[in-house]
Formats: structure tokens, sequence, C-alpha cells
């Protein structure tokens, strides 16, 4: 649903019964109070408190939107869109706090809050875009926004929510509109049995090993990981390899035991499609079937024609050229990389002695397998750049490269970062940063930093706003919070994490910056509520930061003598740096292929897992990878709309990251003061306020191609790379 909806802060006055009693009563009910303009208040949250806060603060918002709705005097800019920016305000708060615990704090009790509150939530969102009253009152500001002297933000706003209520169902017929509140409930509480199905596969499945020689190859790092990880879970003395990516990832790249690499493998892919209470193929089949008969009487061919339509993208047919456009040369070096590894494994089988061979006869050679994939990556790394992780690792202390990060934020921002202590956080290992303008020492936001795994927070690293920056009734700073799943090492000592993770928490602290930068009027419009197709642009554009010279001599220190990574290490990561291109490309561009091709694909019933094996050979997908998320564990996709037919998101936003970074490295290089101010002018500080290809094309003086992206990854650029599919539009 339009996140726009979702977002007011505002005054409990409206309650009908007792509105002093229930908000002393219940914190997520209050204004936030304390410093910076109030924080959430985390330290007082009970899980009890959620549905009394959501069901009063749901009430509340409708009361708002009726008096907006009712207003006798004729619709204005001020007293339709300015009003509906500001209502809402308690839910607002009401929400962010439940989204921290959904996704940080999801115990049993609180997942059965989720349950409940997941379809009512879906129906109030409905009854404000189906408001007649309300929705005709926005249509005239809309449609008189030319005559009615209004801002260029204020006009944005104007075609935004119109827009938004539109796709939603505004002009539909009565019986149209019950039946997409009907879909739009059923399809959230299905989201909400996803995601809480994949995480109990995260949670309950796990390895157990119990001799040393299971451990064979494995790191020290990761073999600490997993003895950690078996004591907490009352198996001390043995190892757990858990089923989350940060375990399952380091296990296949190092374990000596094929049978045991099958094994983590087979569990982490089989997420979701166990055939047991947890699977979710059902639920995806009843997923697309709503999606294809919302999408019908929204009046668009397919759900992924819906969901595109608002995106750079357009539609549909634009992503898939560009996904297919990379794909060729991302499969041929998939061809290069196999090649490579199978005479690693064709020479250790020589060279290993077989019991029952005769002399001079070789071993079978091994025919590689997805769970061999990472292992012999690694010893091609090693081979053909002389590098390991192993060498990287102790130079990647996670607390030094978040230092390193608010370096890189003062330098092209301006911004400066000071602990802060006192502000309420759900976990005590929670930190807290007050950011200001370092040359006039403004008041920017606060920063809150989530960094550790625990059991009921999802996997992965994710930014999330707490409060949107705004200044239409006076200025509001906004609360942003990057979060992540690093396994807490003992008391003082430093926290050693890998390259591919460095990067992914400069990717996460991109996210946070556009929201610091926000400089906009209307909170609708604010920090990242940007197209998903735009919006990992600035992410993925930070991640270059991370290679710097200038960011790995000062903060890539080693943990125990102090002393900067190498040079000459430095150069070898740089050489190495589009090696494994055609493992990350396949894996990502399976999954957003098949994301497409099962939106696109109306409303037939799917088998989700006959229907992701022929769309893969159909594609020619090597038979040595698999989908980065396959579909049954699929949350980008399956937890929500956000990401539904838009995982291609992540690579329409990389060829403006590719071209954007060649913005620097053809001017003065990543510290280029002038490029840095063009970005955050027109692309860090403006929020939705401009269409995306615009403020691009102010950014960069043209569109982006296709061909930086190619350079990027280390691929040929296809002979029409100049009238490639671009992220362009009109
Ligand atoms: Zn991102």
């Amino acid at each position: 649903m339009p996140h726009i909806l979702m977002s007011r802060l505002g005054v409990v006055t409206l309650l009908a019964a007792s509105p002093a009693a229930a908000a002393a009563e219940n914190p997520l009910l209050r204004p936030w109070s304390g410093p910076y303009g109030g924080v959430p208040p985390f330290d007082q949250v009970k899980v009890e408190h959620f549905q009394p806060a959501l069901e009063a603060a749901m009430a509340e918002q409708l009361k708002e939107i009726d008096a907006i709705a009712a207003d006798p005097a004729p619709p204005t800019f001020a007293n339709t869109l300015a009003a509906l920016e500001r209502s809402g305000r308690t839910l607002d708060r009401a929400t962010t706090a439940y989204g921290v615990y959904a996704s940080t704090m999801s115990t049993p009790e609180f997942q059965a809050v989720e349950r409940e509150m997941a379809p009512k939530l879906a129906a109030f969102q409905d009854k404000i875009t189906q408001n007649e009253k309300l929705f005709a009152r926005i249509a005239a500001v809309y449609e008189a926004r030319e005559r009615a002297n209004l801002t260029p933000e204020q006009k944005r706003l104007a075609w935004l929510y119109h827009n938004n209520f539109v796709r939603a169902g505004a002009k539909l017929d009565v019986k149209a509109k019950a039946r997409v509140a009907e879909i739009n409930q059923r399809l959230a509480a299905l989201y909400t049995q996803f995601s809480q199905n994949v995480l109990a596969d995260e949670t309950d499945y796990m390895l157990i090993l119990d001799k040393p020689e299971d451990l064979a190859g494995l790191t020290e790092s990761v073999r600490a990981a997993a003895a950690a990880a078996a004591e907490s879970r009352g198996q001390a003395g043995k190892w757990a390899i858990l089923n989350t990516r940060s375990s399952m990832e380091p296990f296949l790249t190092y374990s000596d035991r094929r049978d045991l690499r099958e094994k983590v493998w087979r569990t982490y892919y089989g997420r979701g499609d166990n055939g047991d209470a947890k699977d979710n193929n059902a639920a995806i089949t009843e997923i697309l079937q709503l999606r294809a008969e919302r999408a019908k009487l929204l009046g668009y061919p397919t759900h992924a024609h819906w969901r595109l339509e608002n995106a750079m993208a357009k539609t549909p047919e634009k992503a898939l050229q560009l996904l297919e456009a990379v794909w060729p040369a991302a499969v041929a070096r998939v061809r290069q990389e196999v090649a490579d590894m199978q005479a690693i494994a064709d020479a250790e089988q020589k060279s290993r002695p077989q019991a029952g061979a005769s002399m001079g006869s070789t071993a079978a050679k091994i025919t590689l397998e997805p769970w061999d994939y990472r292992y012999y990556t690694e010893k091609v790394r090693k081979a053909k750049y002389d590098l390991n992780e192993d060498e990287i690792k102790p130079y990647l202390q996670l607390e030094k490269l978040r230092e390193g990060m608010f370096w890189v934020a003062g330098e092209l921002f301006g911004f400066a970062f000071k602990p802060v202590s006192g502000v309420p956080v759900v976990r005590p290992d929670v930190r807290v940063w007050e950011v200001t303008d370092k040359a006039t020492g403004r008041h920017v936001g606060l920063w809150y930093f989530d960094p550790y795994a625990r059991p009921g927070k999802r996997s992965g690293a994710w930014m999330n706003a707490y409060r949107t920056q705004e200044k239409f009734d006076g200025e509001v700073a906004t609360i942003v919070s990057n979060n992540s799943n690093f396994v807490e090492g003992k008391p003082g000592e430093p926290i050693l994490i890998s390259w591919d993770d460095a990067e992914t928490l400069f990717h996460e602290f991109g996210h946070a910056l556009h929201g610091l930068s926000s400089n906009v009027s209307y909170p609708s419009l604010a920090g990242t509520a940007v197209a998903r197709d735009y919006v990992e642009f600035p992410s993925q554009l930070l991640e270059h930061w991370l290679s710097t010279p200038e960011v790995l001599n000062r903060f890539a220190l080693h943990h125990q003598t102090g002393t900067p990574m190498p040079q000459a290490l430095v150069e070898r990561i740089e050489r190495a740096a589009n090696f494994n291109q055609g493992f990350v490309t396949v894996e990502y561009l399976a999954s957003a292929l098949v994301d497409l091709k099962l939106h696109l694909a109306g409303s037939q019933k799917i088998d989700p897992d006959a229907f992701e094996r022929e769309t893969l050979a159909a594609l020619g997908m090597p038979r040595e990878i698999v989908m980065r998320h396959r579909t049954p564990h699929f949350t980008h996709v399956f937890a929500g709309d956000g990401y539904s037919a838009g995982y291609y998101s992540y690579l329409w936003s990389d060829t403006l990251t590719a071209d954007a970074w060649e913005a620097f490295t053809e001017g003065q290089g990543a510290w280029d003061k002038e490029v840095a101010k063009r970005l955050r002018e027109h692309v860090f500080t403006v929020g939705n306020t401009v269409d995306p290809a615009d403020a691009y094309r102010a950014f960069r003086g043209r569109d982006a191609g296709i061909g930086a992206l190619m350079r990027k990854r280390g691929f040929p650029e296809p002979p029409a790379a100049a009238a490639a599919p671009a992220p362009q539009t009109n």
C-alpha cells in the first residue's frame, strides 16, 4: 500500500473514549518525549501494548480523515493534502515500534499479534483509499494544481496522492472496491504467514556437529561462531551451523566435507519448501492468484504492470529487457568460472590416492554441484589472485569500519556523528548517535545502530526510518536506523567481518545518509520514499567508498597490530574486484527473472516449484547455481508487495550507480567536491519531490546507459551498448 498513508505524527486529541487514560497506560499512544524532538519509548513498550495502540490509533486517524473529507470549505491544497500529511501521527508512531518488533523482536507472542493485526491494518488502508468524499477532494486539488499557485513540491505531492489513490482502486465501483479490500486483507494474512514460516525454518533447522573431523577446513572464526551458536542453544561442546545466510555461506566456502556441504546447502535452499506445516508453496499459489485478480480489477494486464507503472522502469518489458541484456554475459562468465573450478577439482582428484584404484589410473572426476561452487571459488581466488578471506578479515573490524563510514559522511556530506546516551533502545547493545552539520552545528537527526544477530531478528541487513524529515509545519528531524546480523564477540574483542559484509555495512549506511540528507517540506516525499528501482542507487553508490585508499589506510587496521592494510593487499583486492561476478550476477538475475515472470503469468494456478524449474530451464540456468532466493523463501516478493515484481530494482539501480561512480572517476576521483555537491543537491536531499529520471539527469547531465554497469562487472559491453535499454523515462 502507499507508504504515504502510513507516516504522519499527530496529536492525541480525537480519541473518543477517555483518551487521556488510554494514552497514559499505553506508551505507544503518547507523543514521543525526551530530547531531539522526542524519541521512541522503546524502554516502555511491551508486546501487549501493540494491539490496543494500533486499534486506537487507526480509529483516531479515521476521525481525522472524516473531518478532512467533510470539510464544508472547497478543497484546497492546505485543507486537503497538507491536512492529510498532518493526520495519522499517532498511528505512525505506533507502527514504527510495531515494525521494529516485527523485524528484530519477533517472539511467538508478538507473532500472534501480527497475525491478528495484519488484515486489520490492510482493511484500514482501504477505508482511506476508498473514501469517496476524500478522493473527490484529492482529485479536485490535483486537477486544479496548475492554476492553484502551488510550489513544484506541492504539485508533486498532489500527483502522488491522486496517483496512489487511483492505483489503489479509488475510481472503482462499490462491488469491485469491496473485492479489492477483501483481497488485500487475505494477502496481508498470507504475507505474515509466509514470513513467519521462513523465520521458523531459519530458526528451527540447524546442523549440529559433534566430532572435530566434521569441522575439516573451517577457519578459526567459523569454528568459534559455530561453537558459540551451539552453546547458546544448550549444546555446549558441539558446533551448530545455523540455517541462515551468515552461517551457510562461510560453511560452504571452507568446509572440506562435501557430504556436509550438501546437507547445509539443501537445508538452506529448502526453506519454506519442506512439505511440512511451514511449507510456503500453497501460500504462493494463492498470493499470485489474488495479485492477478486485483491487477485485473484495477485495470492492468498483470500484477507486474500494476507494480511497475510507478517505477522508473514503467513497464515489465523494459525491466525484462535490462535483465536479459546482462544475462548472456553473466552466463558466459559462469562457464569460465566453472571451467577454472573444474580444473582445480580435477587436479585435486589426481593427487588424491584412491583406494582400489590401480597404479597410474586417475580417480573419477567430480562433477561440480551447487554446494561446491563457493568452496572451489575460494580455491580459484587463491590460485588466481593470491587472495583469501582469512588474509583480509583481520583488517576489517566492525567498529573501525563504522568510524570509516562516519568519516566518509563527513567528507562527502559534511555530517558529524557523536554518540549519545540515555536514548531508549530495544536492547542494551543498540547504540545511538546524534548527526549534526559539521559546518554549522545544526542538528540533522539520530542514527540508531542495531548490529547483532539474535533470536527473533530477521536475517540480512536493512535501514529503517523511525521518523521522516519534514518542515511544512516547522522543522522535524529524521531518525534512522541501520540493522545487521553480526555475531556478537566476547566483551572487548573486536568483531571481524568479511569484505562482503563490509560492503553491506556501507550499503545500508547509504540508505541512512539518503534519509539523513532529506530536505523537503512534506513527509510523504521525504528521504527514501522514492521509486523502488531508484532507492538502491544512493545505497549502492556508497559501497564504492569502502575500497578507496583513504578509507582503507585509515580504517582497515589490523585488529592486533593496528597497522593499515598493506598496499600490496589493497592492490590484490582491486585486481580481484570483478572476480566471481558470473556467480553473483546469475544467482541474482535468476531470482529477478523468476519474480517478474511469476507476476506476468496472469491468473493461472501456478505450482511454484514447477514454474521455477521450467522458467530456469528455459533461460538456460547453469546447473551449478541456484537462485539467490528460491521462490518458497523469497521474502522480498512474498512477505509483502514491496519488492514484488520488483527484485529487478537492484540491477536497475546499479546501472545508475555504476554510471554515477564514473562521474567521480571522470572528475577528480572519489572525493571530488563538485560531483559530491551535485549528488547531494539532485539525489540525496530531494527525496521524491522530483521525478527520479529528471533528478538523475540533473546530476549527470544525461541519462545512464548500461556501459558503465557492464564495465563495473567486468563483462564485455554488448555491441549496441549505447542504444541498449537503460533506466530512462520521458
Ligand atoms: Zn538496499
